[in-house]
């Protein structure tokens, strides 16, 4: 068997059952194994096919604005006693890493020849990214949402509107991301030829994981490069919050092979470390399956999954990545937690120092920098910005303000 890291640095890791050493894999019912089966043989021929390739790129220049700026942010850095660095995913279009994924999978969905596609969402940001690449592509989509989500995220349900998106509200189990997940993948088995499900995060079946990954891996690549460039090195560490964590492995995986850089994942830590008081995966999570795959979740001692509360909706979900349980097994990456209070602290920081107001969920990687700046002082840090703060203002209002 592969070593581990080695795996995943030279591609060995997935294998062909999608398994990041004992993560990952294909838990769901026969009737999708064929539709996953057919998906992972289309995206690795796209994956390596030049006119696909020269296809994405384009879509990721011309309409999404790539690449996304890496900003000095001096004046944080001055307070922190570090160098620090953003990656500017707030930058991108629709306002998020999200749309890396939801284009590069809606233009899969195109070549395979789908009639429609269908989505989950949780806030609401993957859901805007789906609608918004089917919208430019032309292709119908459905986007499933719990019903207390709909409620809580009015203006994105209104911009998927807007793109010509149908928005579907999910009564049934905790009525937020989880039960939307169920609810697209029932959607998907019952036509998987003309359906293509276009998942939001680095979780799920296989390929999914390695899927997302390998169109989310661009921010890294590119920060890399950025870095090199404007600071004349790599970065001590990279810092990235996560939720399924698809915008942390697309920082990271470009990094793996560099073992002078950390990495650190940034967890919700919600109100507290009790039981259901949090949405810490990674670091107070125990191994288990959810949604086809099997990596580390938040699940009480009869194994029943576990509500997962946090202020920023993005990372409020009770999985995580089978890749990241693997990094944090193998101690390639750390994951610490941050709480609500911090993660709000940390964005009115930003926000007063640097002009940039960052996500709730973007916050807390912030947050987990200048924690991290504290312990190791004068060291150069890459921050991944995933988001705008924008959609937050209203929960901010709420908190007093961030201020
Ligand atoms: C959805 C979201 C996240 C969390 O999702 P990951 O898959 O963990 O990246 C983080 N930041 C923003 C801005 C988001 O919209």
């Amino acid at each position: 068997m592969a070593d581990d890291l080695q795996g995943l640095i030279d591609g060995a890791w997935p294998d062909e059952r999608g398994r990041f050493g004992e993560f990952g894999g294909r838990f769901v019912p026969e009737t999708l194994m064929g539709a996953l089966q057919r998906l992972e043989h289309h995206a690795r021929t796209a994956l390596v096919d030049d006119a696909f390739r020269a296809l994405l790129g384009r879509e990721l220049s011309e309409w999404i604005g790539r690449p996304t700026p890496l900003t000095p942010a001096a004046r944080l850095g001055e307070v922190w006693g570090a160098e620090v660095w953003l990656k500017r995913e707030d930058l991108a279009h629709t306002g998020a890493h999200k749309i890396n994924n939801a284009i590069g999978q809606a233009l899969l969905a195109k070549r395979m020849g789908a009639r429609r596609v269908v989505a989950e969402t949780g806030a609401g940001q993957h859901g805007v990214a789906a609608a918004a690449a089917c919208a430019r592509l032309g292709l119908p989509c459905t986007v499933y949402m719990g019903a207390v989500d709909v409620e809580r995220q009015a203006p994105n349900v209104q911009r998927m509107d807007l793109m010509g998106a149908k928005v579907v509200p999910v009564h049934a189990g905790d009525a937020t991301l989880r039960a939307a997940i169920d609810e697209a993948l029932r959607d998907w088995v019952s036509d998987p030829e003309g359906t293509f499900y276009l998942l939001g995060s680095a979780v799920g079946p296989h390929p999914y994981p390695w899927l997302v990954r390998e169109m989310q891996s661009v921010i890294g690549r590119e920060a890399r490069a950025q870095i090199r460039a404007q600071a004349g090195g790599l970065p001590d560490v990279a810092v990235a919050c996560v939720g399924g964590g698809s915008n942390a492995i697309g920082l990271f995986h470009p990094f793996l092979g560099d073992a002078s850089v950390r990495l650190l994942g940034v967890e919700a830590g919600g109100r507290g470390s009790g039981l259901g008081e949090h949405a810490a995966t990674v670091a107070w999570g125990t191994p288990g399956v959810l949604h086809g795959t099997f990596s580390l979740l938040i699940q009480d001692a009869d194994g029943q999954v576990i509500e997962t509360p946090s202020i920023s909706a993005g990372l409020d979900y009770p999985g995580v990545g089978p890749e990241h349980a693997l990094l944090h097994r193998i101690g390639r990456a750390r994951y610490i937690t941050v709480g609500d209070e911090e993660a709000v602290e940390a964005l009115g920081e930003c926000t007063r120092l640097e002009g940039i107001l960052p996500a709730l969920e973007s916050a807390h990687a912030f947050a987990g920098a200048r924690q991290w700046a504290r312990e190791n002082p004068g060291k150069r840090i890459l921050i991944g910005c995933s988001g705008r703060g924008d959609k937050d203002l209203g929960i901010l209002a709420a908190h007093g303000g961030g201020r």
